[in-house]
């Protein structure tokens, strides 16, 4: 029995009320037929809501937007963004809302925002739509990606609507319901200073330091530690994605976080064979967004951040300049040394070897994977369990020679990760009605250290025929 009344959801509004500059009140378009595709009980939990109630017509309600508690004020964020390098100076959330902010249960802020909830001022010539198959995508990968203890937007819920969205063919449309540190991304940053009006800049830096930096607001420039710690924490986001193979696909300063989680799950995924020019963005021609080059397209979205936040970090503009520069260039090393802990982990590598040794073997285990074209995931829990191949002999005599922990590395190498040709199969089974090879698929994931038997199939790449050619589609 449900026994939570609406009223105990409190959805507070400091986005809102901090910065009502780029906070647009808006409303959710009614949902015709809501149907609850799936839902992240232990997700709700964390924030404080009862599963049963959020199943029931209420709790579906929050979900689409439809009904919210009376304090609710539900906007759409401002942002702009450089996509593939050209500049948009007006994006935005044109098919999403930010619903508000959630005290979870542990006390931290968390917003709960919806994609596909209608058109929006932002939505330019979109439809504010978007299909059952791309959110429960987001879902997967989002899930996926926490389970593998990397920061990350998190996933609620998918509602179908009961409404057709038209793309190439009619498709059934979906709400997402997704759960944020906070929606603050470059582009929030970028669209506020390209206005010029620099007490908004400085009241959105300070929102942002309050939420995810509070120690900032201490420092003797609050505003450069605002960046510096962005900048580390992203070092650290950058080298989590590298260490398990995942290619973001569209790493647009619109699609760069503050906080340092992973936002925005279109065309992204796993790579199966490694290989540093890895691209799955059908429009990603010119691999701006291949796996090898996320770090220093990094580089690229946070150096935008520091440009739209120089006019906080010095009132001297040369030296502002100087000081986000000295910032950015430390970039390569936190980035660097993220990596190489990471790869000490997957390697089993004891804290007696010292870092430069680490370093020249996960290079060379690098160059040769690359050479030999093998799968990332399963080469290391092969390397963990004494199977090689004949290529990466004398690579592995050396590794063995240094005592690795193998048991270590089955608790921080993954089994099972949401390889494109199973998320496509579990996609294209919940487009006929049938949600059970998704269920299947995200109870994998989700758990994906632990090694069953049944399911080996999880663990194996992509047959040839799905193969190269596969691209996911920024469609939406
Ligand atoms: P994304 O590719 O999801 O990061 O979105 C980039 C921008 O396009 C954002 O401003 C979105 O709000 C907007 N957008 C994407 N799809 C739609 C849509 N179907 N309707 C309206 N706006 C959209
Ligand atoms: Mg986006």
């Amino acid at each position: 029995m449900s026994i939570a009344p609406d009223t105990t959801v409190v959805l507070g509004h400091r986005f809102a009320t901090e910065v009502p500059e780029i906070a647009l009140r808006w409303q959710a378009e009614a949902a015709p037929d809501p149907r609850l595709l799936v839902l992240n009980e232990s997700l709700a939990a964390e924030l404080g809501l009862d599963p049963e109630w959020l199943r029931g017509p209420d709790g579906i309600g929050l979900l689409v937007g439809t009904r919210l508690p009376t304090d609710a004020e539900p906007v759409a964020q401002g942002y702009a963004g450089h996509q593939f390098g050209g500049w948009t100076p007006r994006l935005g959330d044109g098919r999403a809302l930010l619903l508000g902010e959630l005290t979870d249960t542990e006390g931290r802020l968390r917003d709960l925002h919806l994609k596909g909830s209608g058109r929006t001022p932002f939505a330019r010539g979109g439809d504010g739509l978007a299909a059952v198959g791309p959110m429960l995508r987001e879902y997967l990968i989002s899930e996926a990606m926490h389970a593998l203890g990397i920061p990350t937007t998190r996933s609620l819920a998918v509602v179908a609507t009961g409404r057709t969205v038209q793309r190439e063919t009619p498709l059934d449309g979906a709400v997402l319901a997704r759960v944020a540190a906070s929606h603050l991304r470059v582009g929030t940053f970028q669209y506020v200073a390209a206005a010029g009006e620099v007490d908004v800049l400085r009241r959105l830096a300070d929102h942002a330091i309050s939420r995810h930096y509070p120690g900032a607001a201490e420092a003797d420039n609050p505003y450069l530690t605002l960046l510096d710690s962005v900048i580390a924490a992203q070092a650290e986001l950058i080298a989590q994605w590298m260490l398990v193979g995942f290619v973001h696909g569209v790493m647009n300063t619109d699609n760069m976080t503050i906080s340092g989680e992973s936002i925005d799950y279109g065309p992204c995924a796993f790579m199966d064979t490694f290989d540093p020019k890895t691209v799955f963005s059908s429009i990603d021609s010119f691999g701006r967004y291949a796996y090898g080059n996320q770090p220093a397209i990094a580089v690229w979205n946070l150096t935008r951040l520091a440009e739209a936040l120089l006019a906080l970090i010095a009132d001297d503009q040369d030296r502002a300049v100087e000081l986000a520069t000295e910032s950015l260039q430390r970039f390569p090393q936190l980035y660097s040394a993220a990596w190489v802990a990471g790869m000490r982990r997957k390697l089993g590598l004891r804290d007696a070897i010292d870092d430069g040794t680490a370093q020249e073997l996960s290079e060379e285990l690098v160059e040769l994977l690359e050479r030999e074209r093998v799968d990332y995931t399963s080469f290391f829990r092969r390397l963990a369990s004494g199977a090689v191949e004949p290529a990466f002999e004398a690579w592995a005599a050396r590794w063995r020679s240094l005592d690795p922990d193998v048991e270590a590395m089955q608790r921080v190498n993954p089994v099972y990760i949401p390889r494109n040709h199973l998320v496509e199969e579990a996609l294209t089974a919940a487009s006929t009605g049938d949600m059970e090879p998704f269920e299947r698929l995200l109870r994998v994931i989700t758990s994906p250290y632990d090694e069953r038997s049944g399911f080996e199939r999880y663990a194996e790449p992509a047959p040839e025929d799905f193969g190269s050619c596969f691209q996911t589609f920024c469609g939406t």
